[in-house]
């Protein structure tokens, strides 16, 4: 290994040891690497074409794959052998790996859970492709200026990207707009703007290096990058005008996945994605086994989310117009090998295109759709729904403005529909999706998410991994279920006290790490309480925060009290466009700035809000986590994977009966746990009843108290009025049922201070938790779609 890097470094990188930068040997340490990894790829690829077996193919908008560096080496299992050879030349494997940027193509848990599933499809050894858009700037990177968030475009590719490969021969053309042209049974879509997708593939390295599959990302060119007639004639910026129109396309992802995009952008960003996806995969079917109508015996093409719904009308289009297939036949085709997975109930969530944009843009895809949901909607009649179930099955909304409805043609081009956790399956069926449910009753089903157990453990947490090693062996590390072994070790004194040990050891090096960034000094014997996710009512931050307050006012008030000293950690991006959400973040760190310097609390209470949350740092944070806070209002966090992720490290939940909690807590147990609070039905009940918060609020003293401080500017004397607002909206509609849940939440939070001052029942329930909790390895996730979706295996 020591002899590659410096082999690659010279004829690589191009230079020599002396005159090789920190990065330079970064990238002599991938290329090294990569030469094994690009063996098991193509080894893998071929075995999958000699034996024409079927594939799976991810479309997701989003891929939130972190760094790669760790993970390649650890699954092919030469982390020591990298180290030692870069040590030889005085290097430090862990400074190393941080040179590598976060590869941060997506917003938050549907784009890591897309990254999870690529790791455990490579794993389980299946044939797949992910396929998404290669995002030059991604998401935004987060800066926090005197509290208030400030996005920065992320600039991930600055130094080149020696993971990928461009692939100029994997090249499509995308249109836009035009008009169709009907010739007797034929339609021709004439568009009047084409763009080419050129794809760039990642490999995806599974565990012990079994497979080795393809993430394929899409690249945006213009088919003439510069009009050489308006550059000679002066106009520069006119000449560039079309390699412009495709740079926009894959620059930015559009952070804002719960709030109406409207924007002509995303829409062409969705088609430009799904068209080369779809194109790809009937043209590799077309390549090696001739006939599209066997497409389903060789393909499942699975929708994450709706953002590329569209592949639905998109395939039809290829199979009618290029293929020659009746209607019913690619109708037929289409429905058999698509599926698609459902990711929230919030209504504002759900897409919608007006009408006339997605003519203008799509028109041919325009016509399919009406013709898609005439054959759906003749079903529903024939099945005797009331006119009023029939409307809400239509591809068209047809109140007010016309729209396109992509979850409902998701559905229909689905054989299957699910949901990401048990609860949101079930409320799937009984809400948004009632009225399909009721036509197509065999097609909602459930598949709880999971987390890859490599990264989320093994590679976040080696000191935890050695110790369980030590305790239960190594079959955990193949199969996460086994973890259950150290259910006989949750009372063993001398274990507990070096789990104990493990996360104190995590703890120092985040408050290095946090020292080191904001120069906070946090005490490691602390409890760490941790909040991390995509900043969002919904998930109800700003309850933590209020309680934080109602802590500090207890703790001023009666200093003579036997208080546990915990440390309040908050990190998430908010969508640019969510005032309130900025707001919140605002609000965490005006009352850091408070709270951290009163000499009345001193190490008792800390608060921080780590800036630029992303996958790196999760991986920091995670496993020094004591408390893991998911405190969703019941009902409306879809599934969550940070909560598995935190439990599985050994973090103690405290949380709401939403989404994955619930199958959390039935494999943890309720000792184990601190659940407070209204359940989804409760919510709706209340919500239906006429719930009014203000009383709640001036019947809790400490909630009042808190929310008056918050109100009247106690934390922002700059400018008192701040928060005033936010505050209002909690005394006024509280949508999110905060006041209603704050009492349970603030006497579980009581509760946790009393299992932590008894050390031996709190190491005991951390045991467990790890315990009990490999279940949610996406690896068990991905063996249900395969079986019970995708047939598969
Ligand atoms: C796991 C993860 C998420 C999802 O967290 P939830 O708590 O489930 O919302 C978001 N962002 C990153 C970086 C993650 O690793």
């Amino acid at each position: 290994m020591e002899q590659r890097i410096v082999r690659v470094l010279r004829h690589r990188v191009g230079k020599n040891e002396r005159a090789a930068k920190p990065y330079d040997w970064y990238n002599a340490a991938v290329y090294a690497l990569r030469d094994d990894v690009i063996d098991a790829w193509i080894a893998s690829t071929t075995r999958t074409h000699e034996a024409k077996e079927k594939r799976v193919y991810y479309l997701s908008l989003e891929f939130l794959i972190g760094r790669l560096l760790r993970d390649a080496m650890s699954n092919l299992g030469i982390t020591g052998e990298m180290a030692e050879a870069l040590e030889k030349h005085g290097l430090d494997l862990a400074a190393i790996e941080e040179l590598e940027p976060d590869a941060a193509l997506g917003n938050g848990g549907l784009g890591r859970l897309a990254a999870c599933f690529m790791e455990s499809l490579a794993s389980l050894d299946i044939p797949a492709y992910g396929y998404g858009i290669r995002y030059v700037n991604g998401m935004f990177r987060q800066r926090i200026d005197e509290g208030w968030q400030v996005e920065l475009p992320e600039t991930w590719l600055a130094h080149g990207n020696p993971w990928e490969f461009e692939r100029p021969e994997s090249a499509y053309p995308i249109g836009f707009g035009g008009e169709v042209v009907t010739e007797g049974e034929t339609s021709t879509w004439l568009p009047n703007e084409v763009i080419e997708a050129t794809a760039v593939d990642t490999p995806v390295v599974g565990w012990r290096g079994k497979r080795v599959n393809t993430l394929r990302l899409w690249t945006a060119n213009a088919l003439d990058p510069i009009r050489l007639d308006a550059f000679n004639a002066g106009d520069y910026f006119g000449a560039m005008e079309n390699q412009l129109r495709a740079d926009t396309l894959v620059r930015v992802l559009y952070p804002a996945d719960s709030s109406p995009a409207g924007q002509e952008l995303r829409l062409r960003q969705e088609f430009f994605f799904s068209s080369a996806s779809i194109q790809d995969i009937v043209r590799r079917h077309a390549q090696y086994h001739g006939d599209v109508r066997t497409l389903p015996d060789r393909a499942a093409i699975q929708l994450n989310d709706t953002h590329p719904s569209v592949a639905v009308a998109e395939l039809m289009r290829l199979l009618i117009d290029v293929h020659g297939l009746t209607f019913a036949e690619a109708w037929d085709v289409t429905k058999r090998t698509v599926s698609y997975t459902n990711h929230t109930l919030l209504p504002e969530a759900l897409e919608s295109w007006p009408q006339p944009l997605f003519e203008r843009m799509l028109p041919r895809h325009m016509q399919l759709i009406y013709a898609i949901n005439a054959v759906v909607l003749k079903e529903a009649r024939a099945a005797g729904l009331s006119p009023e179930a029939i409307a809400s099955i239509s591809l068209i909304d047809e109140h007010g403005e016309r729209r396109v409805r992509m979850a409902n043609l998701a559905f229909a081009g689905s054989h299957s529909v699910n949901g990401v956790a048990a609860l949101h399956t079930e409320l799937m069926k009984e809400t948004v999706f009632s009225d399909l449910h009721a036509l197509y009753p065999e097609r909602i089903n459930n598949k709880t998410n999971g987390v890859t157990p490599r990264r989320w453990l093994q590679q976040c947490n080696p000191r935890l991994t050695g110790l369980i090693r030590e305790a239960i062996g190594d079959d955990f590390l193949d199969d996460a279920e086994k973890l259950e072994a150290l259910n006989s070790h949750a009372d063993d004194a001398a274990f507990g006290e070096r789990i104990d040990a493990v996360k104190r050891e995590n703890k120092v090096d985040l408050a290095a790490h946090i020292d080191e960034l904001m120069g906070i000094r946090l005490d490691p014997d602390a409890l760490f309480d941790v909040q991390v996710k995509r900043i969002h009512e919904y998930k109800r931050q700003l309850l933590n925060l209020i309680e934080t307050v109602a802590l500090y006012d207890q703790i001023r008030s009666h200093p003579e009290r036997d208080w546990v000293p915990r440390v309040k950690i908050f990190g998430g991006k908010a969508a640019s466009s969510y005032h309130n959400a900025k707001l919140i973040i605002k609000l965490a760190n005006d009352i850091a700035r408070r709270v951290n310097t009163d000499p009345a609390v001193g190490d008792l209470l800390k608060v921080v809000f780590v800036p630029n949350y992303n996958v790196s740092l999760a991986e920091r944070i995670i496993p020094a986590a004591d408390l893991s806070e998911q405190i969703s209002t019941a009902g409306m966090e879809a599934s969550g994977t940070g909560n598995m992720k935190f439990a599985l490290n050994g973090a103690l939940t405290i949380g709401t009966l939403d989404g994955a909690n619930i199958e959390i807590l039935e494999r943890v147990g309720a000792d184990n746990m601190f659940i407070f609070g209204l359940t989804a039905e409760e919510v709706a009940a209340k919500r239906a009843d006429g719930y009014d918060p203000r009383s709640v609020i001036e019947g809790s003293r400490e909630l009042a108290q808190a929310v008056h401080s918050i109100a009247s500017g106690v934390f922002s004397p700059d400018d008192p009025a701040r928060f005033a607002g936010l505050m209002d909206g909690l005394m006024t509609s509280d949508w999110f049922m905060l006041a209603a849940d704050f009492d349970a939440y603030a006497a579980a939070q009581r509760a946790v201070d009393r299992r932590w001052s008894d050390r031996a029942a709190w190491r005991s329930s951390a045991i467990r938790n790890i315990a009990n909790v490999g279940w949610f390895s996406s690896d068990r996730t991905i063996a249900e779609y395969a079986r019970d979706i995708w047939k598969v295996m």
